[in-house]
C-alpha cells in the first residue's frame, strides 16, 4: 500500500487517474492486516485496488464523475465492493471517469481529464478512464470499471491492459449507479488474465440485492488457466469487425494475435454478425432512454447538488439540474426522453427493442460455428485528447464494443502489442456465449 502511494504522488501530476486518493484509510486497513497476519480465506489479502467512482463507498464520497454527486458520501458499500473488501483487498483510490458513465475518453469528466500514461497528449478511453490509467500507471494491482457499451474494453485496450466485462448478471449491480440498467456490468481491469480471473471469482454470483444478477454457479475460473495449446478451440472472425473503417495498425497487430492462436491449434471459422451497422444507433437509444429514466432521480431534493436560490420547487428542480449535470449528460436525458415520448416511443424505443432481439438471435446462430469470437475492441488506437470534439464521432469509436452489451454476454479486450504507426497499445476483443468466462480467460491467458 505504501508502494502505491508512493507511486501515486509521483505519477498523479501527470495522469491524473484519480478523483479522490483514500490514503489515511488505505494505510490504516493495510495495519490491520498485518496485525491480524495473512489469512488464507482471504484470497485478496493486501492488494491495493482502485475503484470506479461510480461504485457506492462507505464513508466515501462517489461522485460519477458529476457536479451534481460532488459531495455524495454513501452509507453502504456496492455488493462488488463489499465482496473485494471481505477478500481482503485494499481501497486506495477512486478512479476518475465521464459523468455517468457516458462517453469513450474520460473527457466529459466533470472535474478534469485524464491521461493516457503511454502518451499524455492522448485519452486513456472511457468510460473507465481512470481505472485504466491508474493500473497502467502501476499505482495499483488491479482496478473495477463498469461496461454499459465498452467502458472497460476501451480504456483497457487504450492503456494495454486486460479488461474483462463478464456476462450480463454475472456480478451485482447492487451500489453502482446506475446508466443503463439493462446494459451495465461491473468488471475487473489488471495487469495479467490471471488477475481478472481472481478478481471475478471474487465478485461473481448471485445477490438477492440485485434481482438481475443471476443465480447461476460460479465455475473455478483459475482451474482452467495454464492449458498448454488452443487445440480444438474454434474462433469466429466477422467480417463486419475486420473490414472498412478500421485502422490499418489495429488490423494488423490484431491479426497477428489470431495468427498467434492458429499457431497454437486454434481453428478459424468466418462468421456473420449483419446487423452490426445498426449497433450504434440501437445502442444509443436504447441507453440514452435508459438514462433518462435513471437520472430522474438526481432532483436535488434526496441526493446531491441543490441550487438553493429557487423559490419554487420546479425551478429548483431546473436549477439544480442544469447546474449540475454536464453538456453530455443533459443531451443524452433531452434525447432519451424523446425516444419514450408518446408518439415516438413506437419508431425509436420499441424499434430499437426488436432489433437488439435480433442482434441476440444473430450471436447465438455466430456461437453455433465457434466457441469465441475475435476482433479489435476498437477502430483506432488512444486519440489525442481534443481530436474527437464531435459527439457522433465519440460515438462510432463504440462499434465494436456495444454488441456485447445489448446481447448480454461476456467480453474482454486483451493487449497485443504496439500499433505500427502510433505506438499505442493494441487490444485484441474476445466475446463468447453467456457464462463463458471460463472459457474466454483460458484461452486469452494463453495467448498472454
Ligand atoms: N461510450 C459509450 C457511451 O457513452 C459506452 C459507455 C459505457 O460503457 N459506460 O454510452
Amino acid at each position: 500500500v505504501e508502494h502505491c502511494l508512493a507511486r501515486i504522488e509521483a505519477t498523479e501530476p501527470k495522469v491524473r487517474a484519480l478523483i479522490t486518493v483514500m490514503g489515511d484509510e488505505a494505510l490504516k486497513q493495510a495495519e490491520a492486516l498485518d496485525a491480524a497476519g495473512p489469512d488464507p480465506s482471504k484470497p485478496l489479502w493486501g492488494v491495493p485496488m482502485v475503484l470506479k467512482d461510480l461504485l457506492t463507498t462507505k464513508g466515501v464520497r462517489t461522485t460519477c464523475g458529476s457536479r451534481i454527486l460532488e459531495n455524495f458520501v454513501p452509507f453502504y458499500d456496492a455488493t462488488a465492493v463489499a465482496r473485494l473488501k471481505e477478500a481482503g483487498a485494499v481501497f486506495i483510490g477512486k478512479a476518475n471517469m465521464d459523468e455517468f458513465a457516458m462517453g469513450s475518453s474520460t473527457e466529459n469528466s466533470a472535474f478534469f481529464m485524464t491521461a493516457n500514461p503511454w502518451d499524455v497528449e492522448r485519452v486513456p478511453g472511457g468510460s473507465s478512464g481512470g481505472s485504466g490509467a491508474t493500473v497502467a500507471a502501476g499505482q495499483c494491482f488491479g482496478a473495477l470499471g463498469t461496461d454499459t457499451g465498452g467502458s472497460i474494453r476501451t480504456p483497457s485496450s487504450f492503456c494495454g491492459i486486460v479488461g474483462l466485462k463478464p456476462t450480463y448478471g454475472r456480478i451485482s449491480r447492487f451500489g453502482l449507479i446506475a446508466y443503463g440498467s439493462s446494459l451495465d456490468q461491473i468488471g475487473p481491469m489488471t495487469r495479467s488474465v490471471e488477475d481478472a480471473a481472481r478478481l471475478l471469482q471474487v465478485m461473481a454470483g448471485h445477490d438477492p440485492k440485485d434481482s438481475t444478477s443471476v443465480d447461476v454457479e460460479v465455475p473455478d475460473y483459475l482451474a482452467a488457466l495454464g492449458r498448454e495449446d488452443l487445440k480444438g478451440v474454434r474462433i469466429g472472425l466477422p467480417e463486419e469487425y475486420w473490414g472498412e473503417g478500421l485502422d490499418a495498425e489495429v488490423k494488423e497487430a490484431c491479426r497477428a494475435a489470431v495468427a498467434e492462436m492458429e499457431k497454437l491449434g486454434a481453428v478459424t471459422v468466418p462468421v456473420k454478425l449483419a446487423l452490426t451497422e445498426y449497433a450504434i444507433a440501437t445502442y444509443y437509444i436504447i441507453a440514452m432512454a435508459e438514462a433518462s429514466s435513471n437520472l430522474s432521480r438526481f432532483d436535488g431534493v434526496r441526493f446531491g447538488y441543490r441550487n438553493k436560490k429557487a423559490e419554487e420547487l420546479i425551478d429548483m428542480y431546473t436549477a439544480s439540474r442544469t447546474e449540475g449535470f454536464g453538456d453530455e449528460v443533459q443531451r443524452r436525458i433531452i434525447m432519451g426522453t424523446y425516444v419514450l415520448s408518446s408518439g415516438y416511443y413506437d419508431a425509436y424505443y420499441n424499434k430499437a427493442a426488436k432489433v437488439r432481439r435480433l442482434l441476440r438471435q444473430d450471436f447465438d446462430k455466430a456461437f453455433e460455428q465457434c466457441d469465441l469470437i475475435a476482433g479489435p475492441v476498437c477502430p483506432t488506437t488512444a486519440f489525442v485528447t481534443g481530436d474527437k470534439a464531435d459527439p457522433l464521432q465519440m460515438y462510432l469509436m463504440d462499434i465494436f464494443t456495444i454488441s456485447a452489451n445489448l446481447a448480454g454476454i461476456p467480453a474482454m479486450s486483451l493487449p497485443v502489442g504496439l500499433g505500427r504507426d502510433s505506438h499505442m497499445p493494441v487490444g485484441l476483443q474476445l466475446m463468447g456465449p453467456a457464462f463463458s468466462e471460463q472459457a474466454m480467460l483460458s484461452v486469452a491467458e494463453r495467448l498472454e
